[in-house]
């Protein structure tokens, strides 16, 4: 099998050794310094990478979908958006599911693993898996095809895409017919697209959805009744502002949904890279230059606040102009709102915060200018 990790003898150290085999091992590709960095100082700090920063983590998985993109010759941001996936559908906290030190968050199910009809489901022979249909590979290169070791298991997701071919459109049929659930695969072929895009793997930042200001009202009206549609609970928060104030995008994401809605009206839909649907509702109009399948930044203007929705399209005015704003979280089969209310504070009091900290250092910069001109 391929000879990745030759320096890698002990598998199950997990993030230590796999990690560092990666740079010493076999490809000889230069590494940068920071990645090493990176990679080595969670381990050297706790043992754990639960306890290493986000930038080391993302450091350390860019090393590895890098190293396994120069061997397989699957783009790194395929490898990235299966990994995303998967871990926003993982169960938080499920208690059946022991806690690993693994890198990356890809869990391929037993029987798929080593082969529906193979006797021994724990099976980690290569040659044995291979015989009986099985997924595992060896990507490390230690004779082992460990379901538990990251580099086995992409290299393993990796030989089944490439039976598909390279394009986009290849990619997407490659990973229905490893899911065969549509959502995934959405999903899957989106967190693509937006890794692609930015070419990185933090697409952390986000933006409060109105211009800070005086003019807008919010509170928490989590689960409140609302009148017209039936029963149904309030399933956001309402941001009371003025006819046409600008509406922006609250996160780095892809315009998933965009049209009317007889209850949201004019209503756009975003979906950010932890799998979150970001809606907004009752629009007046929209930022025609923004589409389906469009990519957005945080605090980019997406539409204008309105009134629309509670009828036929076009329909206007039944309420004062508002913006809906709501949460949705992918798990897998179902969607979830959550109540948005403390995400929406966070970000506008970050906002305000950054801002003070501009302003504090133009006026720094300011007194410099004035004390050595
Ligand atoms: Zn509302």
């Amino acid at each position: 099998m391929l000879a990745l990790f030759k320096n890698n003898n002990n598998r199950r150290t997990m993030l230590c050794l796999s990690a560092a085999a990666i740079l010493w091992g076999g490809l000889g590709l230069p590494v940068p310094a920071a990645a090493v960095q990176a990679i080595v100082q969670p381990v050297e700090s706790s043992g754990n990478p639960v306890n290493a920063s986000k930038e080391s983590i993302w450091s350390a998985r860019r090393g590895i979908y890098d190293q396994l993109s120069a061997a397989t010759g699957i783009p790194w941001f395929r490898f990235a958006a299966i990994d995303q996936y998967e871990r926003t559908i993982a169960k938080k906290g499920a208690s059946d599911k022991p806690v690993t030190n693994r890198l990356t968050g890809i869990m391929i199910p037993a029987p798929v693993w080593s082969g529906p009809l193979n006797p021994d489901q724990e099976d980690t022979s290569p040659e044995s898996i291979t015989f009986f249909n099985g997924f595992g590979r060896d990507g490390s290169g230690d004779g082992i095809a460990d379901p538990g070791n990251d580099a086995d298991v992409l290299y393993s997701m990796a030989r089944h895409l490439q039976k598909y071919g390279d394009s986009a459109n290849d990619f997407n049929i490659g990973i229905w017919e490893y899911y065969h659930n549509g959502r995934a695969s959405q999903r899957i072929a989106q967190f693509a697209k937006l890794y692609e895009h930015f070419g990185r793997l933090d697409l952390s930042g986000n933006a409060f959805p109105l211009p800070l200001s005086n003019s807008y009202s919010y509170r928490s009206t989590w689960g409140t009744g609302r009148s017209w549609g039936g029963a149904r609970i309030h399933e956001g928060t309402d941001l009371f502002a003025p006819q046409g104030m600008p509406v922006r995008s609250t996160c780095f994401g892809l315009v998933e949904t965009k049209g009317w809605n007889r209850y949201g009206g004019w209503r756009i839909g975003i979906r950010d890279i932890e799998n979150r649907y970001h809606y907004y509702a009752h629009l007046s109009g929209y930022n025609k230059s923004i589409s389906r399948g469009d990519i957005v930044s945080p605090g980019e203007i997406i539409g204008w606040v309105g009134s629309s929705g509670y009828g036929n399209p076009g329909t206007q005015g039944k309420f004062p102009p508002h913006l809906h704003f709501g949460i949705y979280r992918d798990r897998g089969i179902t969607e979830w709102a959550f109540d948005p209310f403390p995400l929406l504070k966070q970000w506008e009091n970050q906002e305000y915060r950054d801002l003070k900290n501009k302003n504090k250092k133009s006026a720094t910069n300011k007194e410099k200018r004035l004390q050595h001109p």
